[in-house]
């Protein structure tokens, strides 16, 4: 027996106790100093010469029921493999994300899908055709994987640019859904600037279940950030709209930042606070921007950029992966914003995510698909913006580049170069987009255990507050 490689411990000086916590396994415990040392008694596999107490061998007994004791290290090994294989071929959730256009209404400097030159005022939008060959596809993987969940997700550019075909595959998928008794959860990432209640009670019955809504910081830094072509600002109006729908969906809020930005974001909180609708929001984190090369001296995250065409790759990832710390940064400056954002979050009763539990991310699901306007099929959301990455298209076979591409992702393990950080089971090598951007090899860890060691110390002084 030995300790398990992922045991993370932070001390609780003022309880003279530790907090314990497995990240494969999920259990958190408080305990005595003298329990959290007999781990350190086993670092090891097969330690000689130990000899235990009773008191001691209940301990253990209890310590190895929640994984923090192992067989050895090589058991364990193998069962972190299972882990990221079941992951990958889980078929209990079917998850799609449709990018219903690439237009977009604002002219966000930072923006990937941006066009700066034109704002992408001609980039695709899906037709309503293709929205009948994606709910033909979506019905074909429902027979095909039998999920009990299927999970529709409508992002951009701007999704309601696009409101015909939104509509169109809400109903269509939840037809489809109910045909097969498999449950339906419909999402939307939007900009918020068009959001009316109509369009909520529109797709209420087809399963909504949130909006996710964009504010860059405090009104006058969110009016810089997010103005619209014209050079409006526009923060007043989707707080108007947030307003209005807020008490029929749930809405969750994010947010883009960079180092002009970061310091207004306790001031949006505190704004948000004060609105009536303040305990209706169900989520409220923010992310750093990923900032296209040149990076200006102030930019928190150059990218590369890398298509053909010369484009950026998109930096836009709405999971929990994407939208937290660990991934799609690169500096301690990130990793410590990230955590006073979490905090000043936190401070003011918002949900928000503890910054631990962040992964493995979609990329790691063979059956979280993103569909381009096209119909053109991706690994994730942040990998639409570079076409000769596309791993199929929902019409066609697709060819070789196609099929190299999906090897490339099947193969996709940055957690194996990650060693005994004790963090691979909620990390898994960080976001594969910043990997491939800014390392050129999708496969390295994007690493940002200081963000991962941060979020630990809060969780745990959480878990003692309340326990
Ligand atoms: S690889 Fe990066 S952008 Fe893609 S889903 Fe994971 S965290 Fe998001
Ligand atoms: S990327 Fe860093 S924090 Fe994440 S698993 Fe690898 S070594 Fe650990």
């Amino acid at each position: 027996m030995r300790a398990s490689t992922f045991n993370v411990q932070v001390p609780l000086p003022d309880r003279r106790e530790v907090f314990l916590m497995n990240t494969f396994s999920d259990a958190q415990l408080i305990v005595s100093k003298d329990v959290a040392s007999l781990l350190d008694r086993l670092a090891d596999d097969n330690p000689r010469g130990l000899a235990f107490d009773n008191e001691e061998q209940d301990a253990l007994a209890q310590l190895t029921e929640h994984g923090f004791i192992v067989e050895d290290r090589e058991t364990e090994r193998r069962s972190l493999n299972r882990f990221f294989t079941d992951l990958r071929e889980d078929t209990s959730l079917l998850r799609v994300t449709v990018l219903t256009t690439l237009q977009c209404n604002f002219a966000c400097d930072y923006c990937f899908q941006g066009d700066h030159g034109d704002y992408n005022k001609f980039a695709q939008k899906m037709s309503l055709e293709t929205a009948e060959q994606v709910a033909h596809w979506i019905a074909t993987r429902l027979d095909t994987l039998e999920p009990e969940r299927f999970s529709l997700t409508f992002f951009g550019g701007e999704p309601l640019l696009n409101l015909p075909v939104m509509y169109a595959l809400a109903e269509r998928t939840w037809e489809l859904c109910r045909q097969r008794n498999v449950e339906m959860l419909t999402n939307i990432i939007t900009n918020g600037l068009l959001l009316t209640p109509e369009i909520v009670d529109r797709l209420a019955p087809y399963g909504l279940n949130g909006v996710k809504i964009t504010l860059d910081g405090d009104r006058d830094t969110h009016d810089r950030m997010r103005p619209l072509r014209g050079g409006q600002g526009t923060f007043d109006r989707i707080i108007d709209n947030i307003r209005r729908v807020a008490d029929r969906c749930q809405v969750s809020i994010g947010g883009n930042f960079d180092a002009s930005s970061v310091d207004s974001y306790p001031a949006l909180l505190d704004f948000l606070a004060e609105q009536e609708f303040a305990r209706s929001l169900v989520k409220v984190s923010f992310k750093p921007i990923v900032q296209t090369t040149p990076a200006p001296s102030q930019s928190l995250i150059p990218l590369t950029p890398v298509s053909d065409s010369g484009k950026p790759l998109n930096g836009t990832c709405m999971t929990s992966a994407g939208a937290g710390g660990s991934p799609c940064d690169t500096c301690h400056f990130v990793d410590e914003k990230m955590s006073f954002l979490r905090e000043e979050t936190k401070l003011r009763g918002f949900p928000t995510g503890d910054g631990v539990h962040m992964g493995p991310c979609e990329i790691h699901r063979r059956h979280a698909y993103t569909l381009g306007p096209d119909g053109s099929l991706h690994a994730c959301p942040g990998f639409t913006g570079e076409p000769s990455l596309a791993t199929g298209h929902i019409g066609a076979g697709g060819g070789a580049a196609h099929e190299n591409a999906a090897a490339r992702f099947d193969a996709l393990a940055a957690w194996k170069s990650c060693g005994d950080c004790s963090f691979v089971p909620v990390c898994a090598g960080g976001c594969s987009v910043a990997s491939h951007s800014e390392l050129g090899d999708m496969n390295a860890p994007a690493c940002h255990k200081q963000s991962l060691e941060s979020a630990l110390v809060s969780l745990a002084h959480e878990a003692a507050s309340g326990a």
